[in-house]
């Protein structure tokens, strides 16, 4: 959901709105106009409000003064152009709809005003206008009127129209305007048109070129560009034309940062945020709405409060937007205190600042806390979404609360009216899965309006192997085989179920047809940030540069295990292999390799963070354990479904995972 807020905020950010600004003072003054009209009418200059407004309207109604032109154009503008909310469109119709002649100052702005609207049919009606105003016989288009009418071509995806009025504007001779050529390529990029606004963005660079303008240059137009690319999806394009730009203005970084976040590249969004840190182009508050998910998702902490410290510096208004994703931050970043006073001090909490502190809670395990501030949500009035719902449910499953689940379930279909999505079928699964009710988890399936899909399943599958249901599991990973024969995972978990019971004929068989198909096993690996530098570990890794004193340290980590009378659960391991061979393999899952490059690169009793691809596996889990309590250290892994806080011997998920 925030990624949504992300993507609205990027197509309205900062310097799109200084190239067709919302505020009139930073707006260029429309040079073919007369003077500024406040100069005749002080009072009108004064006001600040629709209601301010109104009664200097009124009058200037009574003394017959709005018959000056100059005096109605001004009431037009401040009614169509003020800040919202101090603006209001449909006065600004009214009274451009009672001018008799009115200027083309007049027309600019209402067909400004109505290609800018959040209303939907708004930007039509500014087309339908711009069609009137080229018809009528005393007034001609501009270079201010063109950029707006081109804008609501973009907006409704209007390319004939558009392709017309690019052909006006040749034969006006305004096509190497910057602010009308931006606002044209633009237009192409919107209708997808990608080779056209290619074509107009080369020939107008090598007209730069040709002119030795590059000091300069016009970066909207190259943002409008390096914009194009990415919402095709084309990142290496937009990647190429940005490192080539010959100026970046802070909607450049936030593009490109934003781009990456979205597409999942999270390590390219933070390795550029950091770049972005050596320039002359200071962050803003899209930028920080852009980097914090990709920094949520890799669990920087440390960058994360650097950029809550610098929101706080730099005085960026932390409203509930930028509030939301720093709860989101904190808790994915295993600080769930930090989460909570983070949300304590937000001045406005929407549905998404409450979604993001409950599915925090429930991603470190802490039920009761979620359906706390659950109730909490519902006694300020916020009506909860389905998101809010998986989070409450997904609480409900960690920490095995059927009786709560199966009633928050019901609450959601017969209170909230919301149909449940697939989402919601799974954390049912899960919670009943885990409880040992296979056969209630079944029928849900199996009465559900929706197909099952490979997540649900999988659940379930889990469920079967935890509870050594091996009848219903095979049938049911027979399924996920049938859907998705080239996941390794549900091979994977039928061949740890067969592990567990001893039925190493079974393993090697199934192993057998995973090679003839050639499914490999996704590869586990693990991270942990250090002065904001993210390291990263794959199973069995020795690349790292101090892979050698990690793997000492591996070794005296085992020694340790076996001096506190440890023996590995070798049932986890895929392979019928010898004994020892098994444990070996053991020792370099990811997060022990990460957790020995934590304890050799920290001082003593620093806490570690670990972020981990895949879920931990038993004998990682018993051996963190153990860890954290031989080495005294406090040990966070978030794996994929959820937070461990390992600490002197223990573990926060009382083995619920
Ligand atoms: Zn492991
Ligand atoms: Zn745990």
């Amino acid at each position: 959901m925030i990624q949504n807020l992300i993507h609205d905020l990027s197509l309205f950010s900062s310097e799109k709105i200084s190239s067709t600004p919302m505020n009139s003072t930073t707006y260029r003054t429309n040079a073919h106009s007369s003077p500024h009209p406040s100069t005749f009418f002080p009072e009108l200059g004064k006001c600040r409000t629709m209601r301010d407004l109104k009664q200097v309207h009124a009058k200037l109604i009574k003394t017959g003064q709005i018959h000056d032109p100059l005096a109605a154009a001004q009431v037009l503008r401040i009614c169509a152009l003020s800040e919202p909310p101090h603006r209001d469109l449909v006065y600004a119709r009214l009274v451009f709809d009672q001018m008799p002649q009115p200027n083309c100052f007049s027309w600019n702005t209402i067909i400004r005003a109505l290609s800018e609207s959040n209303n939907e049919e708004d930007p039509l009606e500014a087309l339908i206008l711009f069609s009137q105003m080229i018809q009528n016989q005393f007034v001609e288009p501009n270079c201010f009127t063109f950029p707006s009418a081109l804008k609501a071509c973009a907006r409704t995806g209007r390319l004939e129209e558009g392709k017309q009025l690019h052909c006006m504007i040749v034969k006006y001779g305004l096509d190497s305007d910057e602010f009308v050529l931006s606002n044209l390529v633009r237009m192409y990029v919107m209708c997808g048109v990608m080779n056209d606004a290619q074509g107009l963005f080369v020939s107008s660079v090598e007209v730069e070129n040709s002119e030795k303008r590059r000091e300069v240059g016009n970066v909207v137009l190259w943002n409008v560009m390096v914009d194009g690319y990415i919402r095709l999806g084309d990142f290496k394009a937009a990647r190429q034309l940005f490192d080539k730009m010959p100026q970046r203005s802070v909607v450049s970084w936030n593009s490109m940062i934003s781009g990456y976040a979205q597409k999942g590249q999270f390590k390219e969004a933070i390795d550029l945020f950091w770049e972005m840190q050596m320039g002359d182009v200071c962050p803003n508050y899209v930028t920080l709405v852009s980097v914090l998910p990709a920094i949520s998702r890799l669990g920087a902490l440390d960058l994360g409060k650097w950029v809550h410290l610098y929101a706080e510096k730099s005085k960026i208004d932390i409203d509930g937007v930028l509030g939301s994703a720093l709860v989101d931050m904190y808790s994915k970043c295993g600080s769930f205190e930090k989460a909570i006073q983070v949300f304590a001090s937000l001045p406005q909490r929407n549905v998404i600042t409450w979604n993001a502190v409950i599915s925090g809670l429930a991603m470190h395990g802490q039920a009761k806390d979620a359906l706390n501030y659950f109730a909490r949500m519902e006694q300020a009035g916020v009506t909860p979404s389905d998101v809010t719902y998986i989070g409450v449910l997904s609480a409900c499953s960690h920490a095995g609360l059927v009786h709560e689940g199966r009633s928050i379930f019901n609450q959601m279909v017969r209170v909230s009216g919301l149909e449940p999505r697939i989402e919601h079928y799974g954390c049912m699964v899960d919670l009943l899965g885990r409880a040992g009710l296979l056969g209630e988890a079944e029928e849900l399936i199996l009465n559900m309006p929706i197909k099952p899909d490979d997540v649900i399943l999988k659940a379930l599958l889990g469920a079967c192997k935890m509870h050594g249901n091996v009848e219903m599991g095979e049938h049911i990973a027979k399924r996920l085989m049938e859907m998705a024969p080239r996941d390794s995972g549900s091979y994977v978990a039928l061949s740890n179920m067969y592990a567990s019971l001893g039925r190493w004929q079974d393993v090697a068989e199934l192993r057998l047809k995973m090679k003839e198909m050639d499914i490999r096993k996704d590869p586990g690996c693990s991270w942990i940030e250090l002065d904001g530098v993210i390291h990263e570990f794959l199973v069995e890794d020795s690349s790292h540069p101090r892979a050698e004193e990690i793997h000492i340290m591996l070794e005296e980590m085992s020694n340790q295990l076996s001096l506190v009378g440890y023996r590995p659960n070798t049932t986890q391991v895929f392979l019928n292999i010898d004994d020892e061979d098994k444990e070996n393999a053991l020792h370099y899952h990811s997060e022990k390799i990460t957790v020995a490059f934590g304890l050799i690169s920290t001082a003593p009793q620093t806490p570690l963070r670990i972020v981990k691809n895949l879920r931990v596996c038993h004998d990682c889990h018993a051996s963190l354990k153990l860890f954290s309590r031989i080495y005294n250290r406090r040990i966070t892994v978030r794996d994929r479904k959820r937070f461990h806080h390992f600490e002197n011997g223990s573990c926060s998920c009382m083995e619920y995972w």
